[in-house]
């Protein structure tokens, strides 16, 4: 078992022994880790947009209550399909008033 060799998944440090490899990962990835994870919180902390109507929320919560109670109700394609079912209702009005126009 002595060929066995154990690399590093996040460089490509190698090591002949698992203890070897478990002591560069927790010493040198680890920060790294933690440094990605802030970033990330950093990256989240700005991005707390509604995705229908791309309004701007100081916080995730904000947000989500946001979404839920206005705009998933009033999202693009509801709205859209509302604005569709009203046209059709005024075309059908118009050309019924213009029938009456007509047979008078
Ligand atoms: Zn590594
Ligand atoms: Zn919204």
């Amino acid at each position: 078992m002595s060929s066995q060799i154990y690399n590093c998944d996040s460089c490509d440090k190698i090591y002949s022994s698992y203890m070897g490899l478990w002591k560069h990962k927790k010493s040198i990835h680890k920060k790294i880790e933690v440094i990605n994870d802030e970033q990330e919180q950093k990256d989240e902390m700005k991005k707390h947009i509604c995705k229908y109507c791309t309004k701007e929320f100081g916080d995730r919560t904000a947000r989500w209550r946001h979404e839920k109670k206005y705009c998933k109700l009033n999202s693009p394609e509801i709205t859209v399909k509302i604005l569709i079912v009203i046209i059709q209702i005024v075309i059908i009005l118009s050309i019924a008033i213009i029938q009456l126009l007509i047979a008078v």
